[in-house]
């Protein structure tokens, strides 16, 4: 749809900074879309449309939380793609100018050349659902096909939409005749409003249809297959094109997004795509090495603990850990040793230990400060 190259960044078409809010953002293209509006600029209006529309396009993604964040992270690749959120921008253009300016100008008279037909009143773009969604640690990390049922809004199909009762159909409304809209001049300006008697639709329904009751929509439970790709975390996003709700008037449907939670695993903690696991071993192992049978993600995992391990090394698995969902490489998986000391001992195990004690002889000074965490790691296969 709206699939532009070298497209300007669009906090610098509005002139705000990444961090604006919401107010600022509105404010900023109140401004640029009166400075820009083609009816004030009669001189020069090829320029100003292109001008005004990219305002609004730049408005209409910023002012939306969702596309916001889509658009901070991955700019304007992640808006116009196939996989992840996208943006449906001439469906909602409309909708968003008047949120702002009501009816102010005569807006869509320019943009959709004169009129979208007599009687068919305004389309508008269907709402975007949310549905939230937990899922197990195992689960995110394979990815995983399931269904969901949903209510939503769908068309009555005994009126086929309409709201009239079968074989009552519609007539024009009266007070627009059929446009939808009361257009006026004022000043500069053709000021379009939409038609109070019809809410803009064109027409009136003579008898109501009973199943919808003139409605037109209908609350249905629809079942949505979803397909979540592996490594998905909380707060992982993902858009479903055209299932969220039906566009009033013919508009285009909206997006369903559903919103991830993965539940805590029990002994593996997650950073980004890399995990990490902590195993306890006895002293006699990190002192003598030894190769252990570990948990991974997919089954189990050898861990060679060398000779002389000291409590607190880090052996890593390159490419064991997470997927990355949106499709880049594996994280790595990451074993914490910790070396336990035993607090209870047999009366021969503690005259071991003080035999042992007695000949190996520790200097008990300050260890200097030059080993991070990342020195610690150890590649098992490197
Ligand atoms: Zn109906
Ligand atoms: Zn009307």
């Amino acid at each position: 749809m709206a699939k532009h190259t070298n497209q300007r960044d669009y906090y610098e078409i509005l002139g705000v900074t990444r961090t604006a809010s919401v107010e600022e953002i509105k404010a900023a293209y109140r401004k640029c879309a009166l400075k820009w509006h083609p009816d004030r600029n009669p001189e020069n209006k090829a320029e100003a449309e292109v001008k005004f529309r990219e305002s609004t396009e730049a408005y209409s993604i910023l002012s939306d939380q969702q596309k916001r964040q889509v658009y901070d992270t991955y700019g304007h690749a992640g808006l116009s793609g196939a996989g992840g959120a996208g943006v449906d921008f001439n469906g909602t253009i409309f909708q968003d100018f008047h949120d702002i300016f009501g009816d102010f100008f005569g807006f869509e008279d320019m943009f959709s050349g004169g009129g979208r037909g007599r009687g068919r009143g305004r389309a508008q773009r269907g709402a975007d659902l949310r549905y939230d969604m937990t899922l197990t640690f195992e689960e995110a990390s394979a990815g995983v096909n399931t269904k969901v049922k949903l209510p939503r809004q769908e068309y009555c199909a005994a009126c086929n939409g309409t709201g009239a009762k079968k074989g009552t159909g519609v007539v024009a409304c009266q007070t627009c005749a059929g446009r939808g809209q009361l257009a006026y001049q004022q000043g500069f300006f053709t000021i379009t409003r939409t038609c109070p008697a019809c809410q803009g639709a064109g027409q009136i329904v003579k008898e109501r249809c009973a199943e919808c009751r003139g409605q037109g929509r209908i609350e249905r439970e629809k079942t949505i297959e979803l397909r979540i790709p592996p490594g998905v975390d909380t707060g992982t996003r993902l858009r479903v094109a055209g299932e969220g709700e039906p566009g009033p008037n013919g508009g285009p449907t909206g997006d369903l997004y559903v919103v991830l939670e993965v539940k805590e695993h029990s002994f593996f903690e997650r950073r980004g795509a890399d995990l990490y696991c902590t195993i306890p071993v006895s002293i006699a192992q990190a002192t003598l090495g030894t190769e252990l049978q570990v948990p991974g993600l997919n089954g189990e995992e050898r861990l060679k603990i060398p000779e002389g391990t000291q409590s607190g090394a880090v052996f890593r698995l390159r490419g064991k850990g997470l997927a990355d969902p949106r499709g880049g490489g594996k994280g790595d998986l990451y074993y914490h040793v910790r070396v336990l000391t035993p607090t209870k001992l047999t009366r021969e195990q503690r005259k071991l230990i003080e035999e042992l004690g007695a000949s190996l002889k520790v200097e008990n000074k300050p260890a200097e400060r030059n080993s991070s965490i990342f020195d610690k790691v150890k590649d098992i296969f490197g």
